[in-house]
Formats: structure tokens, sequence, C-alpha cells
């Protein structure tokens, strides 16, 4: 026997302003005589005062007949201050930020009254989903908010959002045509324990705004990590915009070494930002940022002249030694840039260091990326005698065929396949294989993230030229390496390096 529910709302009697609405279900005895019912009532007084100000105030969307963004704000901020006063005795509410996935393209293709017929559906299928007491809200074009209140806990509001998606995915017929929508869905929760209502409400939307960029038709709650990472990028950018005009970068040097000749070879340059709060950054924080925002070209070749500089300087200092190499890093937008060789002419010139002291490294999977329009600035680098390296090689997918239309002549073997050598090892028999083929195509290898004088062993034992790493030196100021190369190869770089002439000719 179908169950016939009653829902009603009511005043209590007597001078009360309380309003309840109740549901009702008889009770049947075996025969299906009504013996009794069976009520539960819920408190809608605030609903009723809210309702009673809408229509006093006109603060509602004249389309769907819902409350506007000034309403909805009024009743967020209201339960904020009710938080604020109660403390962690207050009741959990939730704040949903909806948006229609491909409206525009809807409304652009069925035109502006089927979009408005669409909003007016969607208005209804959301209170559809709500209960007594929770407030819907349009807040702009095909956006919506929802604030539920007295939530158990979060996973109340996450059932919300879900039966919001069921409900959506639905199709609907809108003027002749029937059409797919779903929602993406953004929640805050109260327990961050806000301060201010629109904080809550940029909350919300920045998870919408989440779930949108994860693909759409889904639901992300707020925490506290996505708010910090956003006002983190942010800050970044602006900081990183100052260090140039602030002069905040520094240069910092790492040893190569020439594993044949047992010497230092050279260093590469590795930029480092000196940032007033945060003291030393590493490239891995900024160079990507820098690469978004375009900063990575003055960034690139301040190091550049910088590094440049330093070598020429050194070079005329220790000019009793073989000279000294140097290794500058190269973004994939700097590849791509048509002017860059002239650029790095004008460096050479203005520094006075000889092209072939200097090497540009070029990660494989930048090589890669840019392979036509990056074709014409690396013959022509190469051509003024710069030697060019291909960087992290083995991590990105390249083929060595096409390596070898590019002017390459070394490649940088990436540290993850030299962490893991030891002899035997699958990885040491890649590195092998690695050296192999470089030496049949004519090119030179170098190892990095060396760390262990087992690995400069058997790097040396596969007739890798150049090594660098951990183990010979860390990247250091300007100064320490000054000194390096005046004082020379520290006794462990001996010891290391005598072994391996004794495994390299064995
Ligand atoms: P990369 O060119 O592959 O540079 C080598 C990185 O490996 C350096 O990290 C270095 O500190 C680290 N390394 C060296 N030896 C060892 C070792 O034995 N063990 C381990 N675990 N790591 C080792 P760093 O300085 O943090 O630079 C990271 C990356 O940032 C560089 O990788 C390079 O791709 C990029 N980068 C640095 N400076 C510049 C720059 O001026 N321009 C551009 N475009 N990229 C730069
Ligand atoms: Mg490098
Ligand atoms: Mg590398």
């Amino acid at each position: 026997m179908p169950v016939s529910r009653k829902r009603f709302e009511w005043r209590l009697p007597g001078r009360s302003e309380r309003w309840l609405s109740t549901t009702k279900i008889p009770l049947r005895d075996s025969s299906g005589l009504i013996v009794g019912s069976f009520g539960i009532s819920r408190d809608i007084t605030e609903k009723k005062r809210f309702e009673a100000e809408l229509e006093q105030k006109g603060f509602y969307d004249p389309l769907t007949q819902l409350p506007n963004r000034a309403m909805f704000d009024k009743r967020v901020e209201r339960l904020v201050t009710r938080s604020r006063l109660l403390g962690p005795s207050a009741p959990l509410f939730a704040v949903v930020w909806l948006d229609l996935d491909r409206f525009k393209c809807i409304n652009e293709s069925l035109g502006h009254c089927a979009g408005d017929e669409l909003l007016v559906r969607t208005a209804r299928r959301l209170e559809a989903c709500l209960r007594p007491g929770d407030v819907l809200a349009r807040v702009v074009g095909d956006q919506f908010t929802i604030l539920l209140d007295d939530l158990h806990s979060e996973s109340d509001a996450v059932r919300v959002a879900e039966r919001i998606q069921n409900a959506m995915s639905v199709p609907l017929t809108v003027a002749g045509t029937e059409v797919f929508t779903s929602v993406s869905i953004g929640i805050a929760l109260s327990s961050s324990g806000y301060a201010r209502h629109d904080d809550m409400l940029r909350d919300a939307y920045t998870a919408l705004y989440r779930a949108k960029a994860a693909g759409r038709a889904r639901h992300e709650i707020f925490d506290a990590d996505m708010h910090r990472r956003a006002v983190d990028q942010l800050q970044l950018e602006t900081d990183l915009r100052r260090a140039i005009e602030r002069q905040e970068w520094l240069v910092y040097y790492q040893p190569i070494i020439d594993l044949q000749a047992r010497r230092l070879a050279g260093f590469e340059a590795l930029a480092r930002w000196r940032h007033p709060c945060r003291g030393l950054v590493m490239p891995d924080v900024f160079i990507p940022t820098a690469e978004e925002t375009g900063l990575i070209r003055p960034l690139g070749m301040w190091v550049l002249r910088e590094a440049c500089r330093q070598m020429r300087t050194w070079q005329d200092q220790y000019h009793n030694i073989p000279p000294l190499g140097i290794a500058v890093n190269l973004s994939p937008r700097q590849i791509t840039q048509i002017d860059l060789p002239s650029q790095v002419r004008s460096i050479l010139e203005e520094t006075g260091l000889p092209a072939s002291s200097l090497t540009l490294e070029i990660t494989e999977s930048s090589l890669m990326q840019s392979l036509q329009a990056g074709a014409a600035v690396l013959q022509e680098l190469h051509e003024m005698k710069v030697h060019l390296d291909v960087d992290d090689f083995g991590t990105g997918y390249s083929s060595l065929a096409y390596l070898q239309s590019f002017p390459v002549q070394t490649l940088k073997v990436d540290r993850s396949f030299i962490r893991s050598m030891h002899a035997g090892t699958q990885q040491s028999e890649i590195v092998r294989a690695i050296v192999g083929l470089a030496h049949n195509l004519g090119m030179d290898v170098t190892a990095e993230g060396v760390e262990t004088p087992e690995q400069i062993r058997s790097l040396s034992a596969l007739h890798c030229r150049r090594a660098q790493g951990f183990y010979f030196a860390r990247p250091m100021p300007a100064e320490d390496a000054e000194r390096l190369i005046a004082e020379g190869a520290p006794a462990y770089w001996d010891e290391a390096l005598s072994a391996t002439s004794m495994s390299g000719s064995s």
C-alpha cells in the first residue's frame, strides 16, 4: 500500500513567532485501517523570516524567482556571525557554489529564450534536491549558490552535491531540443572558521574553479591548502617580477670533472634567487613560474651574461691551467626565440669569452617540443662554435635518430639513471647503452648526479667522458668556486679519480 505522506507548514499557536514544517505519515493496522500518525517537524522560522524579508525588499531574481546574490550574502553573513558567537558548539553549515557546464554554448546555439528556460528548469531541479530550510539563490548568469545549514558532517554536503549531479544528468527538453547538462560544484564548510562571509563565498568559488579545472561535472571541497597555493602562486609571481629590478639573482657554480683527463673541466651555472624573506630559493620553485610568465627570458639572459663574465675573469686570472668551460641552461622558451643567437653573440663580445668555452644545455624534452622552431636557432649557435648539450637525457623519450639531426655534442645522462646504477643492474646496462650509442654518433657523455666513488668507477669503466655531482661538490657561490680553481682538486677527488684510471684501463 503506498504511503501517503503530508507536509504542511504552520505557526505555533499563541504569541510565538516559531514556524514548523511537519511531515506526517499515517500508521495503519494489518487491515489497512488508520490507527494513528507519525510525524517529523522541522523548525523553519528562519526560512519564514527570510521569505518575509524577501517579499519586503524584493531581493530576488525575477527570472527564477530565487533569492539573488545580495540576499544570499546576508544569509551567509548571519550564519557566520552565529558561528562566531557560539564557537565550536555552533551548527555546521556549508556554502555550495554551482556552475552549469557548457551553458554558454547552449545559450549561443539555441538562443537566449532557451537559455532562460534552461535556467528556470535548473532552478526547479535544484530546489527538488534540497530540504526545507536550505537556501538556493541564483547569483549571476548560470551560477547558483546553496546554503546548507545544520549539517552533521562534511559528508552531508557531499551527499547533496551528488544528489544534484544525479538529478542534472537527466537530459532536459528545451525549445524542442534535448539538452544534456552537468554542473560543477564547489563547497566551503563553516568548520574552516570564517570571520567574514565573503571569505567563505570566495573559498566556495575557488573550489568550484578547481572542480572545473579538474574536468567539470564534479565537486570539490575547499581546503586550506587550495587557498594557500593560490595565494602563494600569486605572491611568487609578484616577487619574481620585482626580483629582476632589485637584482636578487645569484649564480651558483657546480664543478664538472673530466674523468679521462682527471681534472676540473669547468662548471655548470645554476640560478639562485636571494629572496628578501624566504632566503635562498631553488630553481624548482621559480623556474616553472618564470616560464609561465615569460620572465625566463630576462632571467636566462642575466644568468648567461653573469656566467660568461665570471668565466672570462677566471680564465684571465688562472691562465696557466687549461681553459675551463661554462655550461648554462636554456629554457624551451629561449630556444624558439629567433634572436637568441644574436643575443648570445653580443654577450660573448661584451664579456670577451670565446664561444668554444660556452656550452648551452637544452633539456631533452624541450628539444623534442621545439623540433621545428628550434632547429634554425640551434644550427646558428653551432656555427658560432657554441657547444650544445642535451640535458636530463633519458627522460624525454626522444629517438636518437632525431637527436642526430641536431648539432649537439654531448648527452648529459639524467641523474635518475646514475642513482640506481650498480654493476650488473638494468640501470647500468642502460647507461652502458647510452654511452655506446653516443660514441657511435660521435657524441660525448656527461653523467649527472654522481654521488659515490663506485659510480665514478663504473662510469669510467664505461668510458664516460665527464661527471658532475654531489660527490665532487654541490653547486656553490662564485667565491668558493674560485677557491677550488686556485687550490686545485681536493685530495678525495684524486683518490676516486686515480681508482678510475685502473678500472678504466682494465
Ligand atoms: P639541471 O640543469 O639538470 O641541473 C642539475 C641539478 O641537479 C641542479 O639542481 C643540481 O644541484 C642537482 N644536482 C647536481 N648534482 C647532484 C647530485 O649528486 N645529486 C642530486 N640529487 N642532485 C644533484 P638545481 O640547481 O636545483 O637546478 C635544478 C634545475 O633547474 C636544473 O637542472 C635546470 O634545469 C634548472 N635551472 C637552474 N638554473 C637555471 C637557469 O639559469 N635557467 C634555466 N632555464 N633553468 C635553470
Ligand atoms: Mg643543466
Ligand atoms: Mg640535468
